[in-house]
C-alpha cells in the first residue's frame, strides 16, 4: 500500500482528483465540499495537532493507523479511510465495471460482479451505526469484504484496502436523507475501477 508522508511534521487535506460537481448526481459537490472540506479537514486537524510530543512524528499515516490508540487512532483511521474513498472515484458512467485480474479475482471469491455488488452493498446497509464497508485483498491476494466501525480500517487485521463506501450519515445524508441502500447502489456508477486494479495489482 502506497506511504502517506507527513510534511513537516503534519498531514495535509488531500487534493480531490476531479472538480467538485464532477460525481454528480450521484455525489453532490454540496456533500463533497462538506465531506472533504470539513469533515476529512477536522480529522486532518485533529490529528496534526496531537502529533507533537506522540512519539508517532514523521511515521507515514498508515504506521500511524498501526500504533496510534483512542483519539488519534480515530482521527488517522478517518484520514486513511477518506483519502482510499475520495481517491477512488470519477464521472458516472453507464455499464461500469472491473476488468482483468481484479474482474477475475471478484467472480472466484462471489461468483459473478451482480453477487459482490449485491454483498457489499448488504454489508454496507446492515452496518449498524456509523463505519465502513471495505473490499480487501488477504495475503494470498483473495478477495474479502469487510464491516468496519467508526474510524477502522482493514489494515488493522492485515488486509490491503481496495475498495470503501463510507456508511457515516455525512456521507449521504444532504443527497439521501435515510436512503442508505440508495446512495450505496448509486455508488456503482462512480468507481474508478482502474484505480482498484490498481491497488489490487500493486
Ligand atoms: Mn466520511
Amino acid at each position: 500500500m502506497k506511504k502517506t508522508m507527513p510534511k513537516e511534521g503534519k498531514f495535509e487535506l488531500m487534493e480531490l482528483p476531479y472538480a467538485p460537481e464532477a460525481l454528480e448526481p450521484v455525489i453532490s459537490a454540496q456533500t463533497l465540499g462538506f465531506h472533504h472540506g470539513k469533515h476529512l479537514l477536522t480529522y486532518v486537524n485533529n490529528l496534526n495537532a496531537a502529533l507533537p510530543g506522540s512519539g508517532l512524528e514523521n511515521l507515514p499515516l498508515e504506521e500511524v493507523v498501526m500504533k496510534a490508540q483512542g483519539g488519534m487512532l480515530n482521527n488517522a483511521g478517518q484520514i486513511l479511510n477518506h483519502n482510499l474513498y475520495f481517491s477512488q472515484f470519477g464521472a458516472p458512467r453507464a455499464n461500469n465495471a472491473p476488468a482483468g485480474l481484479l474482474a477475475d479475482a471478484i467472480d472466484v471469491a462471489f461468483g459473478s460482479f451482480e453477487a459482490f455488488k449485491e454483498a457489499f452493498v448488504k454489508a454496507g446497509v446492515t452496518l449498524f451505526g456509523s463505519g465502513w464497508a471495505w473490499l480487501s485483498a488477504d495475503e494470498q491476494g483473495k478477495l474479502v469484504i469487510t464491516q468496519e466501525p467508526n474510524a477502522a480500517n482493514p489494515v488493522q487485521h492485515g488486509l490491503r484496502p481496495l475498495l470503501t463506501m463510507d456508511v457515516w450519515e455525512h456521507a449521504y445524508y444532504l443527497d439521501y436523507q435515510n436512503r442508505r441502500p440508495d446512495h450505496l447502489s448509486a455508488l456503482w456508477q462512480i468507481i474508478d475501477w482502474d484505480v482498484v486494479a490498481a491497488r489490487y495489482e500493486q
